[in-house]
């Protein structure tokens, strides 16, 4: 299906819960923090009609997030029964790494195809200020899994932040290297947190750093993606380095996706408030063709683009990273 800008639309974020067991600092406050109750979620029975109704209009790719999506009773099963439905090609999981180490095996077996791992920077004490309260070794622990179970190609999610360090991007230089997965940088967005973290260096800087620290230009590599990264390579990698830039270098024109939050609302945009409840006419028992409708609402209500930009200053939206689904 394609929206009102001629962008193909075949890729849903799924947020499973907004629930965590990290605080990070662009995300989260550290406490006080309301959460969904169980009645306001979307059960697994009701997310997996959404998914099948939605898959018959063009889905192809999905991606399960929150919150921490492992954090959710039953996911595994759950993960199961979306691959059952036979319609999705690309079934992915964007985690915090930590509990790869328990679940990556069972993920692999229950027919998920790969993870994005967020790690910010390998600094026991830097992670614990991006965290508030998670352990770089959990998260270590779950790259390792996730490589070992084949949840492939496993994708690393880099917000930059102070944090980043030029030994952070010499780790990274080194898994590239040895393991065909991708770094990606990703440029930090207004959506929530607890503050008291400073911004990283820029893309461009970054660039440079791994130039310098890997002895070799980057060179642009062909690596087909559902996402908004650009990869680059460094001479004698089996990896890649992927670039996200949401604020330097806007790439409304390729989006191809739509998210459902935790909450039963379709989302047509990250950057902008505008969302469509589907739990309510869901609950008040929507035939498919009604669920089909909303998803098409959602589709053309996806705007060209935001207007996100490093001057422009902050608007502030009205859900956290963790409600919207990351
Ligand atoms: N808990 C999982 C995780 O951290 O990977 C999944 C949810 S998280 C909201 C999804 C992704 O969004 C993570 O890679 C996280 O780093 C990123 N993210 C969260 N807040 C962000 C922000 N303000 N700007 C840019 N990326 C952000
Ligand atoms: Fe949790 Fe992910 Fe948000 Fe960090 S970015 S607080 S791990 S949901």
């Amino acid at each position: 299906m394609h929206d009102g800008h001629d962008r193909a639309i075949h890729y849903l974020r799924v947020s499973v819960t907004d629930r965590c067991n990290f605080r990070c600092a662009y995300c989260m406050p550290p406490r006080g923090v309301k959460w969904l109750t169980r009645a306001e979620i979307l059960t697994y029975e009701e997310l997996l009609r959404l998914i099948d109704v939605f898959s018959r209009q063009g889905i192809r790719n999905v991606r399960l997030t929150g919150g921490e999506p492992l954090v959710r009773k039953g996911i595994v099963e759950f993960v199961a029964a979306v691959k059952k439905l036979g319609t999705i090609e690309d079934l992915s999981l964007t985690t915090n790494g930590s509990l790869l180490p328990r679940y990556a095996t069972a993920l692999k077996a229950a027919g998920l195809d790969r993870v994005n791992i967020s790690l910010d920077t390998v600094d026991p004490a830097g992670f614990m200020k991006v965290t508030y309260c998670g352990r770089v070794e959990d998260t270590l622990q779950g790259v390792k899994s996730a490589l070992e179970a084949g949840l492939t190609p496993v994708k690393l999610n880099v917000v930059l932040t102070e944090a980043l360090s030029t030994a952070d991007l010499a780790f990274f230089i080194d898994q590239v290297q040895r393991y065909p997965i991708a770094v990606r940088f990703i440029e930090r967005m207004p959506l929530g947190g607890r503050g008291g973290l400073a911004s990283g260096p820029d893309i461009a800087a970054v660039k440079r750093l791994l130039e310098e620290a890997g002895h070799g230009r980057l060179e642009p590599a062909a690596i087909k993606g559902n996402g908004p990264a650009r990869y680059w390579r460094l001479p004698k990698s089996l990896g890649t380095f992927g670039f996200i830039t949401p604020i330097s270098e806007h790439f409304c024109n390729a989006c191809n996706r739509l998210r459902l939050t935790a909450d039963g609302r379709l989302r047509p945009c990250l950057l902008s408030d505008r969302e469509i409840d589907v739990r309510t006419p869901l609950r008040a028992g929507a035939s498919d063709a009604d669920l089909a409708e909303l998803f098409i609402s959602a589709v053309s209500a996806k705007p060209q683009g935001h207007s996100l930009c490093r001057t422009s200053g902050y608007p502030g939206f009205g859900r956290r990273m963790s409600q919207i689904g990351g």
